[in-house]
């Protein structure tokens, strides 16, 4: 048994941290962010344990049920010092990421995504962060289509504009949108000015002779090509002449580069499938990744460009090109790579697709899929995705994305604003009379709006996991109190106070005659069950709590009443 005073003072310093955290964020107060400054501040209420939690959540349910004016004008009158430093503070933006390097006056960034399919959820990183970015230094970004391969990484026509879609659906909005498929004639132009300058040579060996003599630091003969000869035959490969293999065009290095990949590489090759978009398909003499984004990123003016650390070689091949034609290298932030956690499935564009292909996946939506889709799908908000990315920051370690980051971050977010339904999985009916004619819970436990009603007949469902056992006694929400006898759920009269007592456990159910049948798309699979009857004059594309079960996006009711209204799992 607790102290009433310690209680007492446990509760008033609970509420000054529930109302600052809910004040500093404009949110919900969360447990977690109350318990640490809580105990660091109040040291004698750690051997409290369990008990301080309990406090903290009450009345953290408590701050989250008033109106943010509420909160601000409660803090003022209990802890008004507490509310001037917040304010000071909030002077004083926080950052999660780190202060981008070099000049950050006109900051412009881009996200050169290659369209061969739509995005899995590692993809959501880069607009997340140079998003974040473009607000914080009042900058710009660019959204740039890498396709100039039309063969091994083929484009896919359905994934540019997905791609855009996922993009504001993070909540960002390009400031330019490229192609580079429609910049052919500007990449070539660029390669005659680096033959010119003697930055570049074509070349017919062998893609696996030259690695031999590379490898020895050796040249080949093209080397000593003359540039009339290059122009001669670079413009042969414009025109599509060589079959592909047969010539490509080198760009100069240096041959003893102590990186072995930095050595003479291939800035443009011939390829002979017909890129998939018709304006580009006449094409035949295509870039190499490395000398086209270094041209866009010059042209397009990127000052800033974040990059995966398996691409530091990029760089540094780039800055040839870059000297060649007496450019200044933007500033480069090499990052880790990114994994995420609760997902069979890798996070791999072309290991999405095969699985849609072979009909293990349901598209790209299919809630299995860790693509961004699929997380819309499942009514999680943009910017839950965009804080998580966020807080892994940029350094060079490989980072896990943990898919609860995201949970919580969406909770807060949906938590106010979804309706309660019952639902019912694998459900065992039990006869039932002598209650009500109908119950009426309320559609949300705090905010005020209103009740459902679920009409009452003689047959109830229940999950088979709350099954109690013969002669126990279990509490049906908004019913009340039921003994089991046999196959009948008999009320018994007793009064809440058994619950609060926790004699008895509170379980949600249906009436068998009105349920609806509803199939859930979850990430492990799908799952049948039932629901009261008002779920189904909810709109699709909202987000409901199932209660006890977890939050669903409403994703189409049917009509027909012998088919499912189908939603999809959200999180608990
Ligand atoms: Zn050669």
């Amino acid at each position: 048994m607790m102290d009433d005073e310690l209680q007492r003072a446990i509760r008033q310093a609970a509420e000054k941290h529930a109302l600052l955290n809910a004040v500093k964020y404009e949110s919900a107060a969360e447990v977690s962010a109350v318990m640490g400054p809580l105990m660091s501040e109040n040291p004698e209420f750690r051997s409290q344990g369990g008990k301080v939690s309990r406090v903290v959540s009450d009345v953290v349910e408590d701050v989250n049920s008033q109106t943010p004016t509420e909160r601000r004008a409660h803090l003022e009158e209990t802890a008004p010092e507490a509310l001037a430093e917040l304010e000071v503070e909030s002077d004083e933006p926080t950052h999660t990421l780190p202060a981008l390097p070099g000049d950050t006056s006109q900051v412009r960034m881009r996200a050169a995504p290659n369209p061969n399919g739509p995005w899995h959820i590692g993809h959501g990183r880069m607009p997340a962060v140079i998003g974040t970015y473009k607000d914080r230094y009042d900058g710009s970004f660019i959204v740039r289509f890498d396709d100039t391969d039309p063969e091994t990484k083929r484009p896919d026509l359905d994934a540019y504009d997905a791609i855009l879609d996922d993009i504001n659906y993070l909540g960002f909005e390009p400031d330019d949108v490229i192609y580079a498929s429609d910049r052919l004639e500007t990449y070539y132009e660029h390669a005659r000015e680096v033959i010119a300058a003697e930055g570049a040579y074509t070349c017919s060996c062998s893609g696996e002779h030259f690695s031999a003599l590379k490898n020895n630091a050796e040249s080949c003969p093209h080397r000593q090509k003359s540039v009339t000869k290059t122009q001669e035959e670079f413009e042969r490969m414009v025109a599509g002449e060589y079959t592909a293999g047969e010539m490509v065009l080198r760009i100069r290095t240096d041959i003893n580069h102590k990186n072995p990949a930095l050595r003479d590489w291939v800035g443009f090759r011939q390829i002979d499938t017909p890129h998939p978009r018709e304006s580009a398909s006449e094409y035949r003499c295509w870039p190499m990744l490395d000398f086209q984004s270094a041209i866009d990123d010059h042209l397009t003016g990127v000052t800033h460009i974040i990059r995966g650390i398996d691409l530091q070689d990029s760089a540094k091949r780039q800055e040839f090109l870059y000297d060649y034609l007496e450019w200044d290298y933007p500033e480069v932030v090499h990052w880790g790579h990114i994994q995420v956690d609760a997902y069979d499935i890798a996070l791999s564009t072309s290991t999405i697709k095969q699985e849609i292909e072979a009909g293990r996946l349901n598209g790209w939506g299919d809630p299995r899929a860790p693509t961004i889709q699929s997380l819309r799908r499942r009514g999680i908000k943009g910017d839950a995705i965009v804080e998580a990315m966020n807080e892994l920051g940029t350094s060079t370690n490989n980072v896990e994305l943990s898919m609860s980051s995201i949970y919580a971050n969406n909770r807060s977010q949906v938590d106010r604003d979804a309706d309660r339904y019952f639902m019912i999985r694998d459900g065992t009916a039990f006869s039932f009379s002598d209650g009500p004619p109908h119950a009426t819970p309320p559609l949300h436990p705090d905010a005020d709006r209103g009740t459902r009603t679920i009409p009452v007949g003689d047959s109830i469902q229940i999950e088979s996991a709350d099954v109690p056992q013969e002669g126990e006694r279990v509490w049906l929400k908004s019913l009340g109190c039921v003994r089991r006898t046999g196959d009948q759920l008999i009320p018994t009269g007793d009064e809440l106070e058994v619950v609060q007592s926790g004699a008895v456990d509170v379980i949600h159910w249906v009436d068998t005659e009105s349920a609806i049948p509803v199939e859930m798309h979850t990430p492990e699979g799908t799952v049948s069950g039932v629901a009261e009857p008002d779920f189904h004059q909810t709109s699709p594309d909202t987000v409901v709590q199932f209660e006890r079960i977890g939050f669903a996006r409403v994703d189409d009711h049917t009509e027909h009443s012998a088919r499912p209204s189908v939603v999809y799992w959200t999180h608990s």
